[in-house]
């Protein structure tokens, strides 16, 4: 197949030799021809060498990388990238007995940028962030059944809501193949309800399994205030550590009611466990109640480098309202996913947070996104969720 190519400035190779999956749109010196967005290109250095094919996304970032070496980018471009992602999750022992719910395709971490697959049990969530990777999404179904075979029971596109605005009006989300539309998981032996199609994201947060763990090492006999809750993750952790009593926080009603369904799946004593709706800076800052532990996960305040500031005097104020309040000696898991704040600027947020609070406060953990999230060495930017275990005197 003949594909247009993209010919870069001089020098301007440099970054795509060591793997880097994105050309800026400042790097090139002229396109053969007139690709549209989701296109398939092939780009080449000024001297004609040939570095990688992507996907064209006319942006100030022009193309997304998916192969450093030709392809045609057909099914079996898709069995051989899905089977490598499946032998690096089963290298750090996804699935398990005890885990069946794990991130397959972490983006540019698995040199796919623009693609999230998430696996709940045997439905695989795809999720495209490029037209490029939407459009290729029936080969990477069929490379799915191919590779998984019998442990397939839906493949669903759920895309609307992370692609560009324009041509998400024209698709739908949609199952690809089956047609569950919830799935019990696993989870570290915890058990949770996902609904994928109703839920958020792709239906439950994967990336705080290993911080949830860590949670229910300390929560025992522990009051617990657990902001931000979504679907309880944190919560039935602490139940189910045996903490004295946990109250799930969120400002979203139907966030509350899928708590509600995982703390009964569970068979927690109702007693223990309570919801709230509210607004987490809000309810933090008039707290009422001593807390041992408060877990502080807050959506994404800044998605974009322009929120930056706004979004490091919101984590600010947010880490400051649970400092000021918590019991003396309490901890405090305090976490963000946004990607334009590094794990320093988030570190200094809480610094100063502690500051205002006027209170000591000791780091005990640094956390991060677990390994089936995995970081492409060659593109940092992909460290996103940063968390720290701060105790409070
Ligand atoms: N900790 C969760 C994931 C959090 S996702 C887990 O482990 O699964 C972020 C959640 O914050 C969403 O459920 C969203 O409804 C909620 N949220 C957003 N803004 C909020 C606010 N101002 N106050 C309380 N909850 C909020």
């Amino acid at each position: 197949m003949n594909f247009v190519r993209i010919i870069l400035k001089p020098k301007k190779e440099q970054s795509i030799l060591r793997f880097h999956p994105w050309v800026f749109s400042g790097a090139i010196a002229h396109i053969d021809g007139d690709p549209e967005e989701g296109d398939v290109v092939e780009v080449y250095s000024n001297r004609k060498q040939y570095l990688g094919s992507g996907h064209y996304a006319g942006g100030s970032i022009a193309v997304r990388i998916f192969s450093f070496e030709k392809t045609e980018a057909g099914i079996d471009f898709w069995i051989d990238k899905i089977s490598t992602a499946k032998r690096l999750r089963e290298t750090i022992l996804l699935p398990s007995g005890t885990t069946n719910a794990y991130r397959l395709i972490h983006g540019e971490g698995d040199s796919l940028s623009g693609l999230i697959i998430d696996v709940y049990n045997k439905a695989f969530i795809i999720q495209c962030h490029s037209i490029g990777m939407h459009k290729m999404r029936n080969n990477i179904k069929e490379a799915l059944l191919r590779v998984f075979a019998d442990d397939v029971v839906a493949v669903y596109d759920k895309s609307a809501n992370t692609l560009p605005k324009k041509y998400a009006a024209e698709n739908v989300d949609e199952a690809l193949f089956g047609t569950p539309q919830e799935s019990e998981i696993l989870e570290n032996g915890h058990r949770f309800l996902v609904n994928w199609e109703k839920g958020q994201k792709t239906g439950f947060f994967l990336d705080q399994r290993e911080n949830r763990n860590l949670l229910a090492k300390y929560a025992k006999g522990k009051s617990v205030l657990n902001t931000f809750c979504y679907s309880g993750g944190f919560s039935i952790y602490a139940l189910q550590a045996g903490a004295s009593k946990v109250h799930s926080l969120d400002s979203s009603q139907a966030a509350l009611d899928l708590t509600d369904k995982n703390v009964l799946l569970g068979n927690y004593p109702k007693e223990k466990h309570k919801n709230i709706k509210a607004d987490a800076v809000e309810y933090l800052k008039n707290l009422k109640e001593d807390y041992d532990i408060i877990i502080l996960d807050p959506p994404a305040f800044a998605k974009h480098r322009s929120a930056k500031h706004a979004a490091i005097q919101a984590y600010k104020r947010l880490n400051e309202n649970a400092i000021s309040q918590i019991k003396s000696g309490g901890l405090i898991f305090t976490f963000s996913c946004s990607q334009v704040i590094d794990k320093n600027l988030f570190q200094s947020s809480v610094t100063a947070a502690a500051i205002s609070a006027g209170r000591k406060v000791r780091i005990l953990h640094q956390l991060q996104q677990p390994a089936d999230h995995p970081i492409n060495i060659f593109h940092p930017e992909g460290e996103y969720l940063k968390g720290l275990v701060i105790e409070v005197e």
